[in-house]
């Protein structure tokens, strides 16, 4: 089960107008790839879109080799199988995993991208699923912690044992990388959506600002409600991208626990996180899924830099006061605006 693509309301019907106008800077390019075992589209406008959307375009492919889990020479691959030895790895890696292991120790080791072999056990990487025993569990557990995991310059060295995977990361690295493509070929307008991680440049070509759908966890066909954003990366965790029924009717889903080993259960069904860094949010909306309701909030109110949309089990939607003002309703739902000096 594919994560599923937050439906994004660009500036398509803008396009014929674009055309007809016909001036090389009202030019929008647009791609649809697969990579990262998702689907991506990028929509450029401006003089150079054609050139920034194909350079963008082998850089996700460059990214997408880099980080593989399943590639034994990406740095990734080269990490988990150094049996305890240091490795030399790109700038990209050192990034990605600087980003992982700040929101490891932000949140209290709710981000944990050491619980691989966890994930492995559940059949989540590969899609063969089933329900681990609790010592196979317990023992897999031990070797999943992110503070053994050492970054001096270009060399990580892990624990014997450690296997790490960047997927609640590195699309939204990804995303960023690509912006910087758009920034350089000086495109001012531009949309991505990677597997449902939208990042936005600038406004649309018109000077308005970007809608971007949220999706309802409880009918992922449908939309919960849209955002209006400038500039902003708008990051989705939720438990509905991707997840298998056990025999005994229970919904087990891909994002981890690492106190438990389990799936995260703490009263949250989905996670936007809307911000500048798109490598952030990304570590940020899966952090935050974990961390549950509470201490999500907490996060929040000590963090500030971002925003956010929760959904808790219980069907409430919870959103932060600078993004309650940029939100529209799709569906009819309990709403409760968080506020940065109330108790959680
Ligand atoms: P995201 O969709 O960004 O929330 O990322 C979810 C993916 O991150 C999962 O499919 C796993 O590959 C991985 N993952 C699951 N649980 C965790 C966790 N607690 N910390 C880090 N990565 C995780
Ligand atoms: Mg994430």
């Amino acid at each position: 089960m594919r994560k599923t693509i937050v439906t994004v309301m660009s500036g398509i019907c803008l396009m014929p107008l674009l055309t007809a106008c016909g001036t090389q800077d009202d030019t929008v390019k647009s791609a649809d790839i697969f990579a990262m075992d998702t689907y991506m589209n990028l929509k450029a406008y401006g003089r150079d879109a054609e050139a920034a959307v194909a350079e963008a375009e082998a850089r996700i492919y460059e990214l997408e080799q880099t980080f593989s889990v399943t590639n034994d020479a990406s740095d990734i691959g080269q990490i988990n199988h150094a049996g305890g030895q240091p490795v030399t790895v790109s700038d990209d890696t050192v990034s990605v995993l600087q980003t992982a292991m700040q929101m490891n120790s932000e949140s209290n080791g709710a981000l944990c991208i050491s619980l691989y072999p966890v994930l492995r056990a559940w059949g989540f990487t590969t899609g063969e699923y089933r329900i681990p025993a609790k010592n196979e569990i317990a023992e897999l557990l031990q070797s999943s912690d992110d503070t053994k995991i050492t970054v001096s310059g270009q060399t990580v060295q892990c624990p014997e044992e450690t296997e790490i995977d960047l997927g609640a990361v590195a699309k939204g690295y990804t995303g960023d990388a690509v912006m910087k493509i758009m920034q350089e070929h000086k495109i001012s307008s531009a949309i991505i959506n990677l597997g449902g991680n939208v990042q936005t440049l600038g406004s649309k070509p018109d000077g308005s600002a970007w809608t971007v759908g949220v999706t309802d966890p409880f009918a992922p066909d449908t939309l919960l409600g849209t955002v209006s954003v400038t500039d902003k990366a708008v990051i989705t965790s939720g438990n509905y991208e991707r997840y298998f029924t056990g025999d005994n009717g229970q919904k087990y889903w891909h994002i981890l626990d690492p106190k438990t080993g389990c799936p995260a259960d703490n009263g949250l069904v989905s996670v936007t996180v809307i911000g500048g860094c798109g490598a952030e949010c990304d570590a940020l909306s899966t952090a935050l899924f974990v961390e549950g309701t509470e201490r999500a909030i907490q996060h929040w109110q000590n963090s500030g830099d971002f925003e956010m949309i929760l959904v808790t089990a219980g069907g409430e939607l919870l959103m932060t006061e600078s993004i309650a003002a940029n939100y529209t309703a799709k569906k009819e739902m309990p709403c409760r605006v968080v506020h940065s000096n109330e108790e959680p």
